[in-house]
């Protein structure tokens, strides 16, 4: 039986719409592709669709979105209450900033134009089932289509206590001030707040102009947090970023990200032609949370694959080194939280800019690894090491039930 789509991919958010930008250049050469999304397409909100978040990254190589860069920073800043920390000047490899409406405009544009791919909005997925000769049949709210393959950026993993070894949880508001504030050249990437228990919390500070700033709270937390919980630091974090005075709010984003995901994830479709992606797919860095860049790398893969006929491919593990190094940093974060301020300094004032930012990047050779580890104090990471690590073992049981319903 011929499917109706070559390939359909489940949810347009970052993943989804890298991906069908990139079928969608190949033109007549592109699989015959629907990506089905459930939010609509944002005027019932009078927001663009994806204007819920901004993307920031270190631009270490030419990329495809050049010409939405909303803003470009050579200077991060690192900073615990006591005045540790260190400034990284990266003039070569700025820190970058994409609006999600202009990524998705964008990518909308490329499959407007494009004739073998087609963007449902407004649309739920309900459930994905294979059929006895090999396809897939995925049901959504406006009718069931086959499909020879599937690409699932849906979130397999329920932000939820055992599902990650630590989940980064943030609240910010964009805001203009009445005067100048900020130091439109250098980024606040880490300003430690007043310790609120023994969670780790600063501000982030992305200056978008002298009078305008982003303003985050940002909390490392065995718990996934709830925009109320993060009020008090994200307050904090307003008042310290502009003396007091605070400003208009002109839009807001809150997120959760993993921090080194654990055990299985939720039940689902497997099986051949069908690969998961995206965010809680591997698609964040365990150490940072950062998953803008990885998931433009799998995007590039995965249409690779697709437009050579070989189906789709999930994200590539990290490399042995870089997944070690992780594990150990977050362990070590998540048995000591109160210690975060200051191997955080210690990395920013002593590992040298290009090689740290590397290490961020996803690209470190070993000499950037070396130099990132000879930069922390070795006793936490030593006794961590000696330590049995049990969040495996936690992370097994939640994936037995306690954290409740499957999303999907
Ligand atoms: C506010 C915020 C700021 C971030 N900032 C950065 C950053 O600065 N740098 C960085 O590297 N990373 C950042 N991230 C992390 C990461 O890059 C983003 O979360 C990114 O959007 C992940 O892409 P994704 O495709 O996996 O998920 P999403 O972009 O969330 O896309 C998933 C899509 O699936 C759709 N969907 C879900 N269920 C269904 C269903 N049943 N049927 C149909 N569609 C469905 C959703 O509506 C959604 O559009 C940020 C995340 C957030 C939330």
């Amino acid at each position: 039986m011929r499917p109706d789509r070559d390939l359909v991919i489940l949810g347009g958010g970052c993943a989804g719409a890298s991906l069908a930008e990139r079928l969608a250049e190949a033109g007549p050469a592109a699989p015959r592709t629907l990506v089905v999304e459930a939010r609509d397409g944002g005027s019932g909100t009078g927001t663009r669709f994806g204007d819920d978040r901004t993307w920031c990254f270190w631009r270490t190589r030419r990329h495809r979105h050049e010409g939405i860069v909303a803003r470009s920073w050579s200077r991060v800043r690192v900073a615990t209450r006591e005045g540790r920390g260190g400034v990284a000047e990266t003039p070569s490899t700025p820190y970058q900033m994409i609006r999600g409406g202009d990524f998705h405009d964008a990518a909308r544009a490329a499959i407007s134009a494009a004739p073998r791919v087609e963007l449902a909005t407004g649309t739920r997925v309900a459930a994905v089932t294979r059929l006895p000769d090999g396809l897939w049949r995925v049901e959504t709210s406006a009718g069931p289509v086959t499909a020879g393959a599937v690409v699932d950026t849906r979130p397999d993993r329920r932000p939820a206590p055992g599902a990650a070894r630590l989940w980064q949880s943030f609240h910010g508001r964009e805001i203009a001030c009445d005067r100048a504030s900020f130091d439109p050249g250098t980024v606040e990437l880490m300003r430690f707040l007043p310790p609120r228990g023994d969670r780790i919390a600063f501000a982030y500070v992305l200056p978008l102009a002298p009078d305008r700033a982003l303003v985050e709270a940002t909390v490392f937390a065995a718990d996934p947090l709830p925009p109320p919980a993060l009020a008090a630091d994200l307050a904090d974090a307003i008042a310290e970023a502009t003396g007091g005075r605070g400003g208009a709010v002109l839009r807001e984003e809150h997120g959760v990200l993993p921090m080194g995901l654990l055990g299985p994830p939720l039940p689902g479709p497997t099986g051949a032609g069908l690969v998961r992606a995206g965010l809680m797919a591997g698609g964040a860095r365990p150490s940072s949370g950062y998953a803008f860049r990885r998931i433009q790398a799998w995007a590039d893969a995965c249409s690779a694959s697709l437009l050579a006929g070989r189906g789709p491919v999930a994200a590539a593990p990290d490399g042995r080194l870089l997944a070690f190094m992780d594990r150990l940093f977050v362990r070590v974060l998540a048995a000591d939280p109160a210690r975060g301020p200051d191997l955080f300094a210690s990395l920013f004032r002593r590992t040298p800019p290009a090689r740290l930012v590397r290490f961020l990047s996803d690209e470190p050779s070993l000499l950037d690894a070396a130099a990132m580890a000879a930069s922390l104090p070795p006793a936490p990471f030593l006794r961590t090491l000696a330590t049995p690590d049990r969040a495996p073992a936690r992370a097994g049981a939640a994936a037995r039930g306690r954290i409740g319903e499957p999303a999907r």
